[in-house]
């Protein structure tokens, strides 16, 4: 059993620090779960709803204290932690309103007098949650699952205790009945003993592949399904008849949001020759004006990155995709403590890190296509398939092309973001499984056929 610390990567300073919870910590957690599954799936849409109304409200009004909580524990520009708060405030709100419809009975017509499908909860749902949106995530899982009929338990990542606490905090504040949503603190290592507890029924996980493998592959050895959230290296496509400078604009954004640590951030800028030019330009420019700093005052734009150790490992990237012949157009300074520049990598190839591989922070990769047909194939040559988008003026091209990307969404002039109402997640190794809008509150249910003579 170790400590989990809570440490604000801008000034490096020791917030907080927890016990890892025991053994019989765990088991109360698990047998608390059990019990409230019984009293929460007999709740009906109408009284769920309620709270789930009254949890966007409550989320609204600890709005502050809440985005302050964010961004000392992972660094996010305070700006960026109260849109998340607003977004999370969202999906409870939109669940509320849509979940009965959701999980209503199908009628199906078959030999019998009557038969249909009912959508019936499952029991306690693990979810082992990232830092990079720590509300956001859990929220996005927790909304539909619970409202479903289902009880959570989280573990969060170990960087970010406070906000997982918070959290638990919010649904009893709420007037949830104790036990429906509960946070542990364990590590990663420690989690493989809940996934195979008969009370989780199923394990959703937002995070890397690494995890992502090592999850999965415990959770099959317990025949338990899985969602899986994965990393992403999105292509970030401009055709040459593109309205550049916009293009530009929402490549800096699409890139740099949430300090560049987003799995849906646009990674590999794949540019026709002919505008690639202007495109780096204008995209140089607005990177160089970006304000750096200490991410609690609202005018800064770039924080730290989460932890001092990823900044280490992010420049040991662009290091290497250095001397495999990539070329610097802003930036490509090391590190100070967490704080990594804002960079912009040329002559990116297949072959190096910055295109290889997932470069999760504030770096742009440009990779220049001779034509569309090079653009689409450069796209798809990557392990990740979550998002992509393209830029043209002709939408029917835009949609033509979309359906040859390999990946969980596509979206024509307009940066890749997650939608309650639209589904999310990835194919390849980005994943499987979705999560937000019918699909994701139908990930854990029973879905069962009723067969009447
Ligand atoms: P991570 O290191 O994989 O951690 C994610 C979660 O998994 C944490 O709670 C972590 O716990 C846990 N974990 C790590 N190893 C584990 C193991 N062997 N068994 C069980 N749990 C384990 O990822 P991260 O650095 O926090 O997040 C960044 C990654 O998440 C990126 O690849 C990003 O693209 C991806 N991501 C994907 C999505 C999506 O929706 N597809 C969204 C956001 C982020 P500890 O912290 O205790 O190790």
């Amino acid at each position: 059993m170790g400590k989990i610390k809570s440490v604000n990567p801008f000034s490096e300073q020791l917030l907080k620090e927890f016990e890892s919870y025991s053994e019989d910590k765990l088991n109360e957690v698990l047998t608390l779960s059990e019990k409230a599954f019984k009293i929460w799936k007999e709740y009906s849409f109408e009284k769920r709803s309620s709270l789930f109304n009254k949890m966007a409200r409550k989320l609204r009004d600890k709005k502050g204290f809440l985005s302050t909580l964010m961004t000392s524990e992972m660094g996010k520009p305070i700006k960026e932690a109260e849109a998340e708060v607003e977004k999370c405030a969202w999906v409870c709100e939109y669940y509320a309103e849509n979940a009965e419809f959701f999980l209503k009975d199908d009628l199906i017509i078959s030999d019998a007098s009557e038969s249909y499908v009912e959508y019936d909860p499952l029991g306690c749902i693990l979810a082992i949650m990232p830092w990079n949106f720590p509300f956001w995530q859990v929220f996005r899982f927790a909304a539909p699952t619970i409202m479903a009929g289902n009880t959570g338990i989280l573990k969060h990542a170990s960087n970010v205790p406070q906000c997982s606490l918070a959290i638990q905090d919010l649904f009893e504040e709420t007037g949830f009945p104790k036990g429906v949503f509960q946070s542990v603190l364990i590590s990663g290592e420690e989690t493989d003993r809940l996934i195979a507890h008969k009370t989780i029924k199923a394990v959703t996980l937002t995070g890397s592949e690494q995890a992502g493998v090592k999850v999965a592959a415990s959770a099959g050895a317990n025949l338990k399904k899985t969602v899986l959230e994965l990393g992403g290296s999105d292509p970030f496509i401009v055709l040459k008849d593109a309205n550049i400078d916009d293009a530009a604009s929402w490549a800096v954004k699409a890139r740099m949001v949430n300090n560049g640590q987003s799995c849906i951030a646009a990674k590999r800028f794949i540019v026709v020759d002919s505008v690639k030019n202007q495109f780096v330009q204008s995209m140089a420019k607005a990177v160089s004006a970006l304000k750096l700093g200490d991410p609690l005052s609202p005018e800064i734009q770039v924080g730290p990155l989460a932890r001092k150790d990823l900044a280490e490992s992010l420049f040991d990237q662009v290091e290497k995709s250095i001397s495999l012949g990539a070329s610097v157009a802003v930036g490509g300074t090391p590190p100070v403590g967490a704080m990594f520049f804002p960079t912009i990598l040329e002559n990116v190839k297949p072959g190096m890190p910055a295109f290889d591989e997932e470069l999760f922070g504030p770096v742009a990769a440009i990779i220049s296509v001779p034509n569309e047909q090079e653009a689409i194939d450069l796209a798809n040559q990557s392990k990740y398939g979550l998002g992509a988008s393209i830029w043209t003026r002709d939408f029917e091209k835009g949609k033509v092309l979309a359906r040859q990307i390999e990946s969980g969404s596509v979206f024509i002039n307009g940066m890749v973001k997650s939608d309650p109402r639209l589904p999310f997640g990835g194919v390849k190794l980005s994943g499987y499984g979705r999560e937000l809008a019918a699909f994701g509150i139908r990930e854990f249910v029973n879905i069962k056929s009723v067969w009447v003579k």
